[in-house]
């Protein structure tokens, strides 16, 4: 029998290039480069304008942390436009390095392995603001957002904006979210871009505060609804496909509460074991045709979802298990490693085994280190498909699952399990 490794064996002849953790200074020349691709990429979807408010920002020079949220591609573009005329250097993770390594490290960003703990993303940032003395540009969430609303960001980004005693920035994106959702990305609805940057603390503030007070303030400035927005601003999304793949986050029917047999198509969310339908309306909300809207505020049902989720975990009912297709990604490229199976549960967190260039391998990531699951919806990378990856130091294991519309499950059931065994 096969000793089993809890890491894979790759050939000799597979090159694996890790980018540096520290970030080089910006290129003036790459900058202007990803500005100039940015806004011809972009423009396909900006059809109805984008505007900046900024708040608090006059006469504040660099250095300073900008924490933004994160709703798709374009933002990228705006925070160009935003933070105009000074460098900044992204905090990112190594999937955005994948064919793109030059240009990511020209662009001075600091590599970071998507949810795991990382002593060098300390360095990195002190070497940006103490040394370069730029901006210090960060997405905490680390994922596009799911639904529109703010994702988990952890207690560490206090801590770090406390360290560095810095001004500290919130940027948030809106309408970017509801103009390509992360679940159907690939079409463009037309709706305007807003964003607001606002300096929600002085470097003095910060010093007179504790971390638990600096997070409180992130907390709250960080939140988002973007259907909310798109009610309070009455934005009409009249694309008659703005529904579709509205199944991939609203997986669970609340009527019959089957799994995975929702279809979104066209205006319409339909439940396939039920037969209930809802339309997504123009303004966002859930329309029961017949009976019953359960709920009419998006958010609300994919909170309800979770809520299941963690009562399935409490009362030990909850158990994953798949045959899935796992690509890992030690450097910046992906290598194939054909079929293998996860296995997901409270006591032991994920556990993904496979057989790969002559060994088993068994990578297990418990449930108290994990607070959240990456996701990826028609991940382009892997030919266009769902994905999710459990990371370990010095590698990444993304897997397609073979079953339909699980992956948010999987999040809801990693966040939701992390605070279960850390009492919260
Ligand atoms: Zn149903």
């Amino acid at each position: 029998m096969n000793e089993i490794k809890d890491y894979v064996v790759y050939p000799d002849d597979i090159k694996i290039y890790v980018p540096p953790t520290m970030p080089a200074k910006q290129n003036k020349f790459y900058k202007n480069l990803v500005y100039v691709v940015c806004a011809a990429i972009s423009k396909f979807c900006i059809r109805a304008g984008s505007t900046i408010e900024k708040i608090n920002m006059e006469g504040l020079k660099p250095p300073y942390i900008v924490l933004s949220n994160h709703t798709q591609f374009a933002d990228f573009l705006v925070s160009f436009r935003a933070t105009r005329p000074y460098n900044f250097n992204n905090i990112a993770t190594l999937d955005g390095y994948v064919g793109m390594s030059k240009i990511m490290e020209n662009l001075g960003c600091a590599c970071h392995r998507k949810f795991t703990t990382d002593i060098s993303l300390v360095r990195a940032v002190h070497k940006v603001i103490h040394e370069y003395k730029d901006i210090l540009y960060m997405y905490p969430e680390a994922r596009y957002t799911n639904i529109g609303t703010t994702s988990l960001i952890p207690d560490v980004v206090a801590k770090l904006v406390k360290k560095n005693k810095v001004p500290l920035v919130i940027m948030l994106h809106h309408g970017n979210y509801l103009n390509a959702p992360f679940w159907d990305f690939r079409q463009y609805r037309k709706v305007p871009f807003k964003a607001t940057m606002k300096q929600v603390l002085t470097a003095e503030q910060i010093q007179a505060m504790s971390v638990e007070e600096i997070n409180e303030v992130i907390q709250r400035e960080m939140y988002y609804d973007d259907y909310k927005w798109q009610k309070e601003n009455n934005i009409r999304i009249t694309e008659n496909f703005r529904a579709d793949g509205l199944n991939k986050v609203l997986y669970k029917c609340p009527h019959c509460l089957a799994e995975g047999q929702t279809v979104g198509k066209g205006i319409h969310l339909t439940c396939e074991a039920c037969g209930k339908k809802w339309e997504m309306t123009e303004l966002g909300e859930m329309k029961a045709l017949e009976g019953e809207t359960e709920f009419s505020h998006i958010p609300d049902w994919y909170e309800w979802e979770r809520e299941c989720v963690r009562k399935e975990l409490l009362d030990g009912t909850y158990n994953f298990e798949d045959t899935v297709h796992i690509h890992s990604l030690p450097g910046t490229d992906f290598i194939d490693l054909g079929e293998g199976k996860v296995t997901h549960d409270l006591e032991n967190g994920f556990i993904v085994t496979g057989h790969y260039n002559g060994h088993d391998f068994r990578i297990q990531r418990s449930t108290k280190s994990l607070f959240t699951l990456h996701n990826e919806f028609l991940y382009k990378k892997l030919g266009k498909t769902d994905a999710f990856d459990v990371s370990v130091k010095d590698d990444s294991f993304y897997c397609i699952p073979s079953k339909k519309d699980v992956v948010m499950k999987l999040m809801f059931a990693t966040e939701e399990a992390y605070k279960i065994v850390n009492g919260k």
